[in-house]
């Protein structure tokens, strides 16, 4: 059995499994290496003996997969969808579905898979710039006949930007021009290299026309899904995330909510964002109607005050009135602080994110010809030092598009352009999602502004320097200011604002900051050496004759 296959059938990651064998000490070569029954059944009993369950907290169950098809278009996305459906759902079913919201579920070796409506990788990243994950798995769609294409690629790096695994598909393998391995030499310039070639992505060879492959591509979705080990309480509080809104002429404000958290039951009150209602009624894909929804099920809610944005978090809310006051609240904040605005990220101001100790600039670069991508690529590569990781999230030819700028507000990113334009659309958009466009067509200005950026992303450290003592010769208490301790300078200066600490012989008393600083009643900044003052330490009064202050300051190190 090859390394890769017991990977599969141990469901865990073939790195994980490989490092396991090395550490047993059997040799094989890769992930394509052999192995013989004797040491198969060795690894297997490691295994065995290894595997704890994972602990899960409180209620936690494992809930089904969520999955999205993403690829160029024509690539086969839909037919896909369509052709599991076809194979999957109950005969006597099919042709009476009119498909009811833009999600779909299948039942598959007696498991759960639910597929998100295809929505395109700019629907995907949109949904996530307002904050939410929805799906679990991305399956990537790459036409065997036509091969990695711009949207493939902005595809993966859409996936990938979300953390989202990616399953591949290579459809129309019914085609004569149909090649395989081409698509899977391809994919391994993208990092995705395919299991049976060595790699540690899933490749799965199909076509929608014939339906050759189907039931793999599904196993292989609940094999990921297995090895996710996604997790949900069904018992903790509600949360749904909005997958989609419509407004219905007859029936009011639809909102298709994915279940995430808890269940949702006819007569809860809900809250998303300013949308809130009771649930009146709850659809689900096939227009048939729910009393409950469980996890990781896609139903549309009826009853609603409004129609949400996609992504929005909905909670249930105590009553109605509770509901309607956040939502009033949400609509109050939106109107004032522009709430589907994100925060500004812009070169200037992205190192006032302190989230992580080395800081990350997330680029999206997109430049006229290949040659020039890959120039740029490796120059700005080259400008990561030891505190700013440079990352670059996606890299494409061509002007900028909307799905740039998403991907940009999602990650938190900024569009650099080389020697393309952007689109009205895409401007607006980027103005709507204050996400920063900078075009260039001098490739030495954007090194200068990177370089720039990236000192202020750098936190500027400090040190403590002394800049003079003070020795106290005498102390008055003063109500309501504390203890002013009259004292004679007698190294340096003593400066309103700055850090002293009290030394009485070589003791540190305490410290404070100098929140006074008085020259005979006279208010002053400075005191210099060889002159008297009158000083008050916030902080500390404890002050006496005899003691010595040192006066710090912050400065900034090399
Ligand atoms: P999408 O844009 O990715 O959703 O692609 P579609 O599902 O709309 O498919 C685009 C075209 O490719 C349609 O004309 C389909 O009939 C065709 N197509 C999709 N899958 C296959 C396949 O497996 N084999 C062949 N021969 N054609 C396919």
């Amino acid at each position: 059995m090859r390394v890769y296959q017991l990977a599969r059938k141990l469901k865990m990651p073939t790195k994980d499994l490989l490092s396991l064998i090395s550490e047993m000490g059997i040799e094989v070569k890769g992930s394509l290496g052999s192995l013989s029954p004797q040491e198969v059944s060795k690894i297997e009993e490691k295994i065995a003996t290894r595997r704890k369950p994972t602990p899960r907290e409180g209620k936690e169950v494992i809930r089904d997969p969520v999955v999205t098809f993403l690829g160029h278009v024509d690539h086969g996305k839909t037919s896909l969808l369509d052709g599991i459906r076809k194979t999957h759902v109950a005969k006597r079913e099919v042709g009476g579905i009119t498909q009811s919201i833009g999600a779909s579920e299948v039942i598959f070796q007696n498991k759960r898979i639910v597929f998100i409506d295809t929505p395109g990788h700019e629907a995907f990243t949109a949904m996530r710039a307002h904050g939410a994950r929805v799906t679990d798995i991305v399956v990537l769609v790459v036409a065997a006949d036509d091969g990695v294409m711009p949207q493939t690629i902005e595809a993966i790096d859409h996936a990938r930007a979300a953390k989202v695994p990616i399953v591949v598909a290579i459809n129309k393998i019914d085609l004569g021009s149909a090649d395989s391995d081409q698509v899977k030499r391809q994919l391994g310039r993208f990092d995705l290299s395919c299991e049976e070639w060595g790699g540690e992505t899933i490749c799965v060879e199909v076509s929608a026309l014939t339906g050759e492959g189907l039931d793999h591509l599904l196993e292989m979705i609940l094999l990921e899904a297995e090895m996710l080990e996604l997790l949900g309480n069904p018992e903790g509080d509600f949360q749904g995330v909005l997958i989609e809104g419509e407004m219905d002429k007859q029936k009011g404000a639809g909102s298709t909510l994915l279940v995430r958290e808890g269940i949702l039951r006819i007569g809860d009150i809900l809250i998303g964002d300013h949308v809130y209602g009771k649930v009146k009624a709850m659809i689900n894909w096939k227009g048939g109607r729910l009393k409950e929804a469980g996890l990781s099920t896609p139903v549309k809610v009826l009853g609603l005050s409004d129609v949400g944005h996609p992504g929005g978090i909905f909670k249930k809310a105590r009553d109605e009135k509770e509901a309607r006051r956040l939502a009033e609240q949400a609509l109050e904040e939106e109107r004032k602080k522009n709430l589907w605005k994100r925060k500004e990220v812009t070169l200037e101001t992205l190192y006032q994110e302190k989230k992580e100790e080395k800081k990350t600039l997330n680029l999206i670069i997109k430049t006229d010809t290949q040659g020039s991508l890959q120039a740029l690529g490796d120059v700005l590569k080259n400008l990561e030092n030891e505190n700013v990781r440079i990352n670059i999230t996606h890299g494409g030819i061509g002007e900028i598009n909307k799905s740039d700028v998403l991907l940009a507000s999602a990650s938190k990113g900024i569009v650099i352009s080389f020697n393309v334009g952007i689109s009205g659309e895409s401007r607006n958009l980027a103005k709507e999602e204050n996400v920063e466009v900078r075009q260039y067509e001098v490739i030495y200005e954007i090194i200068d502004d990177i370089k720039k950026a990236q000192e202020a992303l750098v936190e500027p450290k400090y040190e403590e320097v002394i800049i003079g003592k003070a020795e106290v010769r005498d102390t008055f208490r003063i109500t309501r200011v504390g203890v002013i301790a009259g004292s004679y300078v007698t190294e340096g200066k003593v400066v309103r604002g700055s850090k002293a600490r009290v030394f009485r012989g070589s003791e540190m008393l305490g410290e404070g900051t100098i929140s006074s600083l008085k020259r005979f009643e006279r208010d002053v900044s400075e005191v210099s050496v060889g002159l008297e003052c009158g000083v008050n330490i916030e902080g500390f009064n404890e002050v006496e004759k005899g003691d010595i202050i040192h006066i710090y300051e912050a400065r900034k190190a090399d």
